[in-house]
């Protein structure tokens, strides 16, 4: 079992766990580096416990969602999911391709509270900012990627959020092992300046554009292996990712052979969410390129076989196709086709 749930706390567990006040800070500054400028830190009492609220289509259940917009506010990205009758998603709690934080004000902790208690969705994952980059030589560059994602950490904890997905950063020529070894220290660094977060950082495998890293298997399990505290850590699995890296999923044979050589790699277990997304690039072309689904080059099987998984009954599956066709709204119909593929 995938523990992914969020619990929210009690009246009384609220009043009690205790809330401090931190210096609110907009613009990144270097000498942040060491603090953490959020209005709280909220001790999650628990993140555990079984998935509530499964969509059933015929016999089968799944959880799945698509990413949601948090323009109109974060609260309405989950009022959004249940328009769209999901019972997961993911989000962007900030602005993801500047470095300006968000300063989150307790009326939007508040909120977003009530939508999720209202709305029984609790399968929430946000995903960190595309500037970050652990794996960077550049000293400013990698000042500023450890705050940010230790900012998001704390951001995502306060609002309650189980899950943090991030790409594992570009080695930018300095060499795969640099790389790797560069993106675990950067971990145990914040896992340790974090004690209390109980958010899990998923790595999420990558097409492996340019020198980014996390497009093999081994170069995840390889991060992972460095890492101390692994009870903070797992994995997101991106079907238009693995696919531009090379991992075939078009038919049950290629299929159950990259599901086998990820379990053997990396291992299931490690495994937390799932991003379902066609490809706009042929297998191996290392170009991340995301298409509506069954409309790219992976093709509806793949779905299929994702969708009846036994094993991943209770992993959380987001959609991150475009938004629109011609002109229309086009994640329902992408969440309609993966849930006309259910035949469990
Ligand atoms: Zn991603
Ligand atoms: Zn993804």
């Amino acid at each position: 079992m995938h523990v992914f749930a969020f619990r929210p706390l009690s009246g009384k567990q609220k009043k009690t766990n205790s809330l401090r006040p931190l210096r609110l800070c907009g613009d990144y500054k270097l000498s942040n580096y060491n603090t953490i400028p959020y209005l709280r830190i909220r001790v999650l009492s628990d993140m555990s416990g079984k998935s509530r609220n499964k969509v059933r289509s015929g016999r089968a259940s799944c959880l799945l969602g698509a990413h949601f917009s948090i323009a109109k506010g974060l609260h309405n990205s989950i009022y959004e999911a249940q328009a769209h009758d999901c019972n997961a998603l993911q989000i962007f709690t900030k602005n993801s391709s500047t470095w300006k934080e968000r300063i989150l004000s307790q009326d939007e902790i508040d909120r977003f509270d009530q939508a999720r208690e209202r709305t029984g969705i609790t399968a929430i994952a946000s995903h960190t900012s595309y500037l970050i980059n652990l794996a960077t030589y550049e000293k400013k560059k990698h000042v500023m990627s450890c705050n940010a994602l230790k900012q998001e950490l704390v951001r995502s904890s306060t609002l309650g959020i189980p899950f943090i997905v991030l790409h594992p950063g570009s080695h930018m020529g300095r060499g795969e092992n640099e790389g790797i070894r560069r993106i675990a220290d950067s971990i145990n660094r914040i896992f340790s300046q974090t004690p209390s977060i109980k958010t899990r950082l998923l790595l999420e495998t990558t097409a492996g554009q340019g020198s980014g890293l996390g497009h093999t298997f081994e170069q995840l399990a390889s991060i992972m292996d460095k890492v101390e505290n692994r009870d903070r850590l797992g994995i997101c699995l991106d079907t238009a990712h693995i696919f531009a890296a090379g991992y075939d999923i078009r038919t049950p044979a290629a299929y159950r052979k990259t599901i086998d050589a990820f379990d053997a790699i990396t291992s299931l277990k490690h495994l937390y969410f799932i991003h379902l997304n066609d490809s706009k690039k042929d297998l191996g072309t290392r170009v991340d390129r995301h298409e509506h689904i069954g409309e790219g080059f992976i093709g509806l099987k793949a779905f299929e076989l994702f969708m009846n998984d036994r094993r991943f009954s209770d992993i959380p599956k987001i959609i991150e196709t475009p938004k629109e066709k011609e002109g229309k709204d086009y994640d329902r119909a992408n969440l309609n086709r993966l849930r006309e593929l259910i035949h469990l």
